[in-house]
């Protein structure tokens, strides 16, 4: 998440709290906030604005000496990250630390073990279907700015799946939802086969969902996935207070994915 309408508006706050700037919270940049940037020491006067705000960013992150540089690589990333974090949730940082979570079962979700017990408790695959209109905009992963209306889920995981989302709404804000990118919708009711095997994936039932595919791919890690990093355990909470299982969490990949089914 580079220098963007989000960020400038971070530091418009920043520097409001501190009393460096009075005008507007709206995102954009504008002289009054470079007329503030450019008396902090660390930041060149012959830098462009966005590079002062990046390097005011990087300040405000805890980035010291050389490091403020304006540019936006790895290491501004992770400490802007970890200050929205902060600042959010006004904690540190939580550890991802798989054993330390309790797993509930609130809703009594089956386990994923066979497709008889499966269809046993949600129907057989592709039925018993009800569309879910979320509470905040969900948008197709693979069609930028293309609107999904509604999502199909099975009636069973129906209500658990609006109070999931309404959860994720109340601890995010719509403005973070779209930031962290759990807007970006990559398909429920799914009727097929799992890669490679006979079992149906837990999408033929309308029990699984998948978001922002393209930065969580099938066979990426912790260490690449963006869902594994902390900003997103509170997203998790949300998901498992309901019962809710991701894989990546439990086995370390898919971590797009997340189904109303224990393993
Ligand atoms: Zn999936």
């Amino acid at each position: 998440m580079p220098y963007n309408n989000q960020s400038i508006l971070f530091a418009q706050g920043a520097m409001k709290r501190a009393r460096t700037y009075d005008g507007p919270l709206d995102g954009v940049v504008n002289d009054a906030m470079v007329t503030a940037l450019t008396k902090i020491t660390e930041i060149k006067k012959s830098w462009p604005a966005s590079r002062k705000v990046v390097a005011y960013l990087q300040k405000s992150a805890g980035l010291k000496g050389d490091d403020i540089d304006g540019l936006w690589g790895d290491q501004t990333e992770q400490a802007y990250n970890a200050m929205v974090q902060r600042r959010l949730f006004g904690e540190p940082e939580p550890v991802w630390r798989p054993e330390s979570r309790v797993e509930v079962n609130p809703n009594n979700w089956p386990t994923q073990r066979t497709d008889a017990g499966l269809n046993a408790y949600y129907g057989a695959v592709g039925t018993n279907q009800k569309k879910l209109v979320p509470p905040y905009e969900h948008f197709l992963s693979w069609d930028p700015g293309k609107r999904v209306s509604s999502l199909s889920c099975n009636t069973k995981v129906y209500d658990s799946l609006g109070r999931v989302l309404a959860d994720v709404l109340a601890t995010y804000g719509a403005a973070e939802i779209k930031r962290l990118h759990l807007d970006q919708f990559g398909g429920s009711l799914n009727v097929r086969k799992m890669r490679g095997g006979d079992r149906y994936s837990m999408h033929s039932w309308g029990i699984a969902l998948d978001y922002d595919p393209m930065n969580n791919q099938l066979k990426w890690g912790a260490d690449k996935a963006a869902f594994a990093r902390p900003e997103y355990a509170p997203w998790w909470e949300c998901w498992e207070k309901e019962g809710w299982l991701s894989l990546g969490r439990a086995r370390n990949f898919d971590w797009m994915h997340v189904q109303a089914a224990k393993l």
